[in-house]
């Protein structure tokens, strides 16, 4: 086992990661940019090195930064958290050149996984379900017509090299194609440097259903059953839950074999997610991330396993501690994201904390690297806190996380705090009947009357 991890994060992750590697006897280093210096991580970790200025362009996306504060220190294996340099494939193939370990899959996998049309290919021939659409990519506006009118509309362009909900447009009928074809070119271009699209049929009213996978590298892989993160603002996730109210034992034993299988094949090494749209009983993949998500604590929450030391293990080379049949989902668990932005445009709003209390309480866990003083920097991600809340069933989960926002106290910024009170009460979310389409719409109702 590794005696010394470094954490190419900051934020709530990197103190998520902190918090396994202390519980595994590992210390931890944390890296900052200069505007982090006072940062809940950096007080948290055993050692920190800071490695350029606040644009994370300077620190935490500088390959070269981050591989010198590993030398410096003696840390031999890099834990990337999400976002940053987490999938990106150059990175960790420099992370293994430099004889350290890369905690996630290789850079193979995520290179794979990281153009879109290369990984629905792959899926498609592992016998993963595919939302319809063209075979690869579309090179020319002529071409998209054509396929367009093969697939049938509504149609959605969408970047090879897309994040983010980023260089994604959407052609209602054949005379929105050229407008969305060009679009969706000239964002992917900005955005990623790649212009390279294609298209797939739109789903009207599919919810957003991803499973959790884990592969040891070596051909055995295992599923933790699903999140549901249909409730999206600008194909944002906003508030996650699992198990999907909608998916019954039987469909996640079915789709969750298919994934666990898929990665297994392939030697996948560590977590991943695969992303599914579901509509009408059928599953359709849509992406992998080679990573750990955002909303992993749901998944922790009913399945009693801490994922990040699963990651470390698997790093390290040791055998997944976990069996498929010792898994079974335990209740209900819900995360809601808290931004420092401003309803109802979401506007980031930076600044300092000038009160903070964090709910508690059974089954309440609260992943935030807040604290009473803090500033919020202005160069980053606006997200704060992630409140995720466990109980026996959906409805208790959702009575917990009532009680739990009450008693949140976030002052100095403005906050996504004051949206999930309404939010759970509304009818739809009380039964678990939405798509990915039903929280902007109920935004739009809500904040305009
Ligand atoms: P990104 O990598 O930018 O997050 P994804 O491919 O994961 O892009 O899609 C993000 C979201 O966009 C999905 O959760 C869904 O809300 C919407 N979306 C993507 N593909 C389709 C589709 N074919 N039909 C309808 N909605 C889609």
């Amino acid at each position: 086992m590794f005696q010394k991890i470094l954490i190419a994060n900051r934020g709530e992750i990197a103190l998520r990661i902190v918090r396994a590697c202390r519980e595994m006897g590992i210390a931890s280093v944390a890296v900052h940019s200069t505007a982090d210096a006072d940062a809940m991580h950096v007080r948290m970790a055993d050692e920190s090195v800071c490695i350029g200025p606040p644009q994370g362009q300077q620190s935490y996306l500088l390959t070269p930064a981050v591989i010198s504060a590993c030398e410096i220190t003696g840390a031999e294996a890099i834990h990337p958290g999400y976002g940053f340099l987490s999938e990106n494939a150059s990175f960790a193939q420099v992370v293994e050149d430099h004889d350290l370990a890369f905690i996630g899959p290789t850079a193979e996998h995520i290179r794979m996984m990281g153009d879109k049309i290369t990984a629905k290919e792959t899926m498609r021939a592992l016998g993963v379900p595919c939302v319809p659409g063209s075979d690869g990519e579309v090179p020319t506006l002529e071409d998209a017509q054509k396929m367009g009118a093969e697939i049938g509309y509504p149609v959605i362009v969408k970047a090879t090299a897309g994040g983010g909900g980023r260089g994604m447009k959407l052609a209602k009928t054949a005379e929105e194609m050229e407008q969305a074809f060009l679009s969706a070119r000239s964002e992917a271009k900005a955005a990623f440097g790649n212009d390279a699209v294609y298209l797939e049929k739109y789903l009207g009213n599919p919810r957003h259903i991803e499973i959790q996978v884990f592969g040891d590298g070596k051909g055995n892989a295992i599923h933790l059953g699903e999140r549901d993160c249909s409730l999206q603002r600008r194909h944002q996730k906003v508030f996650e839950e699992a198990p999907s109210p909608v998916i019954d034992a039987q469909t996640r034993a079915t789709i969750g074999k298919t994934c666990a299988d898929a990665v297994a094949r392939i030697n996948y090494a560590g977590a991943g997610t695969i992303e599914f749209l579901y509509e009408d009983g059928e599953f359709y993949f849509i992406e992998m991330n080679t990573r750990l998500q955002v909303e992993h604590p749901v998944t922790e929450a009913i399945y009693g396993v801490d994922l990040v030391r699963e990651q470390i293990r698997v790093a390290a080379g040791l055998p997944l501690s976990i069996r498929q049949e010792d898994l079974t989902p335990n209740g209900h668990a819900i995360e809601v994201r808290i931004n420092a932005e401003r309803l109802p445009q979401f506007i980031p709003c930076p600044g300092q904390i000038t009160a903070f209390h964090a709910p508690g309480g059974l089954g309440v866990r609260m992943d935030s690297a807040l604290y009473n003083g803090y500033k919020i920097p202005p160069y980053y991600d606006s997200l704060i806190a992630k409140l995720i809340v466990h109980g026996r069933d959906r409805p208790e989960a959702l009575a917990r996380l009532d009680r739990a926002l009450g008693e949140l106290i976030v002052d100095g910024v403005d906050t996504t705090v004051d949206l999930f009170p309404a939010l759970l009460r509304a009818a739809d979310v009380q039964s678990g009947d939405y798509s990915i389409h039903w929280l902007e719409k109920w935004l739009a109702e809500t904040y305009e009357s």
